[in-house]
C-alpha cells in the first residue's frame, strides 16, 4: 500500500486554537495514516491469544508476559494568547542542531568500549567529556577548587547506571552505600520515602508525587481543571474512574450510540496503579468492562481511545518527554529538548472488533513491543524501534509540519498539567515537610507519554512519576544468552537530563549567582499559544550555567511564562487558603484528601 498525502488542517479543538495565525501547517503531509490490513504480519506468538474474547476486553498485555523477557525494558514506570517568545525556536533550532548530528551520524559515532557515543569518548563509564573553557576560564579554576556536591545513590535503583555517568561527568563526589554526614544531594528510585531519614540537602522525589499520577489522581485533578477551563484542558481524553462512575460510563455509550448508531467508539480500560501496559485492555461496550478482580472491585481508568494516532510508517507512537519541576514555590518548570518515541511493531490500523486485542498495533509501550519479532533495536537516533523525538520532528518538518507550533502545544499541555498537579502536592508537601522543622527541598524529573494525533493535536496519555532512567537493553547475543547492551538513543537522552538536572540543582551554582528565572515572556495577554519567533534565539541565561559544560538540555519554560498561564493557577490559591486556614490548625492537620473533598 502507497503513502497517501494527508492534509494536515489547524485542529480547532487544541487549546491554542485561538490563534489562527500561528497554524500555518497546510502543506500536504504525507505520512501514511491509511488502514493496513493486508500488510499485518501474522500476529506472533507472544501476543495474548484473541481466541474467545475478541471484543470481551481480555487484557491487551498480562503482567508475566510484560515481565517474561524484558526485565530491563521498563521504559514506562520502573516500579510516568500569543505571546513572542523564543522556546519554539530554541526547541527547534536544537532539533536543526541534532538533525546536522543525524545526518552525519555515521562520522561522528566513535565506537568505544562496545559504547557507542556522540561527539564524545567514554570508557567504562569514565567520562572525558569535552569541556572547551576548562583551560582559559578563571572561574573554572575556582570550580576545581570548590568541595564536589555529594550525591548520595544508594538508593537510585534502575537509574543508577545513568547517574553514575552524570556524577562522574560533573566530577561530583558519589556515595553508592550512603553516607552518615548529610550530603547535597539524595538519588531516590522510587519514592521521597525511600528514606524518610533526611532532614537536609535535596532529593529528586516530592512527597505524594508517585500518589498523585496514579491513572485516578491524575485523572481527577486534570477533570478538576477542565471543568473550570474547558477550553485550556481539553488535551486529556475523556475518562470515567471505575468502579465509581460506572454508570454514567454506561450511559454516555448509550446515549452516543442513540445519537449515532453507525459510530463506533472504543475506550480503553487501565488499571490504576498499572504499568508498562499491564492489564490494558480495549472495549467498545459498557459491559466488556471488568469491574471486578477476584472478589475485589478493580479500580481502573476507562478512557476515550485515540482513533486517529499520527502515524509514521504506519507505526503508532508515542512521546516521552522528560520534565524536570525544579520547586514547587514558586513553581519552576523545565523540559527536555530531546525525548524519546517509541513505536509499535504492528501496522496500525483503526480499531475493529477483530484486532481490539492487538497489542504490538495499539499499545506503544517499549516493554511489550520489544517482545515482537518485529522490534527493531537500532544504534541510529533516527531508525527502529526506539527513536529520538528530535528525529520524528525532522522527518515532520520534512513534509511541511509545523514542527515549532507541535512543540509549542506539547509545552502548554506540559506547563497546564503540572499546573494541575501543584496545588494537592503542595498539600502532601506540607503534610511531610511541615514548615519550621528541618527536611530536604525537592525535585524531581517526570515522564510525561503524549500521543499526536492525526491533526497533530498533543494529547497526554499518563504522566510518569518514575519514569525509566535506564540506559540499557537485553540483547540475545547467542542462542538463550542474554546480555545487557548500551543503548545509544537511551544513553544520549537520559544520561544529558540526569547531569542537567544535577547542574540546576547544584547548590553551590545557587548559592553563587545563578541568574534567577526570567519573570514572564513577553506580552501579557492572556491565553495560552506559545508562539515562536522566526528571528534568532534569545540568550536564555538560564541556558548557560558558566560551568563550562555545553548548554542545558534542559529549557526553562515556567516561571518564563507564567504571564499567559497565570489566570489558571486559581486551585493554586485555593491551597494556599486550605493551607493556611484548614490545612494545620492546632492538633488538627487535614492532608490531602480532605483538600480533594474541600475542592
Ligand atoms: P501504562 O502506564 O500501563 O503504560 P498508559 O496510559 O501509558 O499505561 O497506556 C499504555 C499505552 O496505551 C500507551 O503507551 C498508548 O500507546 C496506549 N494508550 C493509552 N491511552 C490511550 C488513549 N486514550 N488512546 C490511544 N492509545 C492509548
Amino acid at each position: 500500500m502507497s503513502d497517501h498525502a494527508v492534509k494536515v488542517e489547524p485542529d480547532h479543538t487544541t487549546a491554542s486554537s485561538g490563534d489562527k495565525d500561528n497554524v500555518v501547517v497546510t502543506e500536504e503531509l504525507v505520512l501514511d495514516t491509511s488502514p493496513a490490513a493486508s500488510l499485518s504480519p501474522p500476529v506472533p506468538s507472544c501476543v495474548p491469544s484473541a481466541a474467545g474474547v475478541q471484543g470481551s476486553a481480555t487484557p491487551l498485555a498480562s503482567k508475566d508476559k510484560a515481565r517474561s523477557r524484558s526485565k530491563m525494558g521498563r521504559d514506562d514506570r520502573s516500579t510516568e494568547g500569543k505571546v513572542n517568545t523564543d522556546i519554539g525556536y530554541a526547541i527547534s533550532t536544537h532539533v536543526g542542531k541534532h538533525l546536522n548530528r543525524l545526518r552525519g551520524e555515521k562520522v561522528l559515532q566513535i565506537k568505544c568500549a562496545g559504547r557507542v557515543m556522540q561527539g564524545k569518548q567514554e570508557t567504562n563509564g569514565n567520562s572525558t567529556h569535552h569541556r572547551p573553557r576548562d583551560r582559559h576560564e578563571p572561574g573554572n579554576k575556582h570550580q576545581r577548587k570548590k568541595k564536589p556536591v555529594t550525591v548520595d545513590t544508594s538508593k537510585a535503583k534502575t537509574s543508577l547506571e545513568a547517574l553514575k555517568m552524570s556524577i562522574k561527568q560533573l566530577k561530583w563526589k558519589e556515595f553508592p552505600l550512603g553516607r552518615r554526614a548529610a550530603c547535597d544531594i539524595y538519588w531516590h528510585g522510587t519514592s521521597f520515602h525511600d528514606n524518610d531519614h533526611i532532614v537536609s540537602g535535596q532529593v529528586n522525589k516530592f512527597p505524594g508525587m508517585m500518589e498523585m499520577l496514579k491513572k485516578i489522581n491524575l485523572s481527577r485533578a486534570l477533570r478538576t481543571m477542565h471543568e473550570l477551563f474547558p477550553e485550556e484542558y481539553n488535551f486529556y481524553p475523556r475518562s470515567w474512574i471505575l468502579p465509581d462512575e460506572y454508570q454514567q460510563f454506561s450511559a454516555q455509550i448509550r446515549g452516543l450510540k442513540d445519537s449515532d448508531a453507525a459510530a463506533h467508539r472504543t475506550f480503553i480500560v487501565k488499571p490504576d496503579s498499572g504499568s508498562q501496559g499491564e492489564g490494558i485492555y480495549l472495549i467498545r461496550e459498557a459491559s466488556e468492562v471488568r469491574l471486578a478482580a477476584g472478589s475485589q472491585a478493580r479500580q481502573a481508568v476507562v478512557q476515550e481511545y485515540v482513533q486517529r494516532p499520527l502515524l509514521i510508517d504506519k507505526l503508532k507512537f508515542d512521546i516521552r518527554l522528560y520534565v524536570l519541576v525544579k520547586a514547587l514555590e514558586p513553581l519552576q518548570i523545565y523540559i527536555a529538548k530531546e525525548g524519546l518515541t517509541r513505536f509499535c511493531t504492528e501496522p496500525y490500523q483503526e480499531p475493529n472488533q477483530k484486532n481490539l486485542s492487538h497489542v504490538f498495533m495499539h499499545l506503544t509501550n517499549y516493554s511489550l513491543n520489544v517482545q515482537s519479532d518485529n522490534f527493531v533495536h537500532s544504534d541510529s537516533q533516527s531508525t527502529g524501534s526506539k527513536r529520538t523525538f528530535s528525529s520524528v520532528l525532522y522527518r515532520l518538518a520534512s513534509k511541511g509540519v509545523d514542527i515549532k507550533k507541535v512543540w509549542s502545544d506539547v509545552i502548554s499541555l506540559v506547563i497546564k498539567t503540572v499546573i494541575a498537579l501543584v496545588p494537592e502536592l503542595k498539600v502532601h508537601y506540607q503534610a511531610d515537610i511541615p514548615p519550621g522543622k528541618p527536611g530536604p527541598t525537592c525535585f524531581q524529573i517526570l515522564g510525561f507519554d503524549i500521543l499526536l494525533t492525526k491533526n497533530l493535536k498533543p494529547v497526554l496519555l499518563e504522566v510518569n512519576s518514575n519514569p525509566s532512567m535506564r540506559i540499557e537493553h537485553e540483547q540475545e547475543v547467542a542462542p538463550g544468552v542474554f546480555e545487557y547492551v548500551s543503548s545509544p538513543v537511551d544513553e544520549d537522552v537520559k544520561v544529558c537530563v540526569i547531569r542537567d538536572t544535577l547542574r540546576l540543582m547544584d547548590p553551590g551554582l545557587n548559592k553563587h549567582g545563578h541568574p534567577p528565572p526570567a519573570g514572564g515572556g513577553g506580552a501579557a495577554q492572556q491565553g495560552t499559544v506559545i508562539t515562536t519567533k522566526a528571528g534568532p534565539p534569545d540568550k536564555a541565561p538560564e541556558e548557560e550555567l558558566g560551568d563550562g559544560l555545553p548548554t542545558l538540555c534542559l529549557k526553562q519554560v515556567y516561571p518564563k511564562y507564567t504571564k499567559q498561564f497565570q489566570y489558571l493557577c486559581l486551585v493554586d490559591r485555593i491551597a494556599t487558603l486550605f493551607l493556611r486556614f484548614l490545612g494545620i490548625k492546632g492538633n488538627m492537620r487535614l492532608g490531602p484528601t480532605a483538600f480533594r473533598t474541600f475542592i
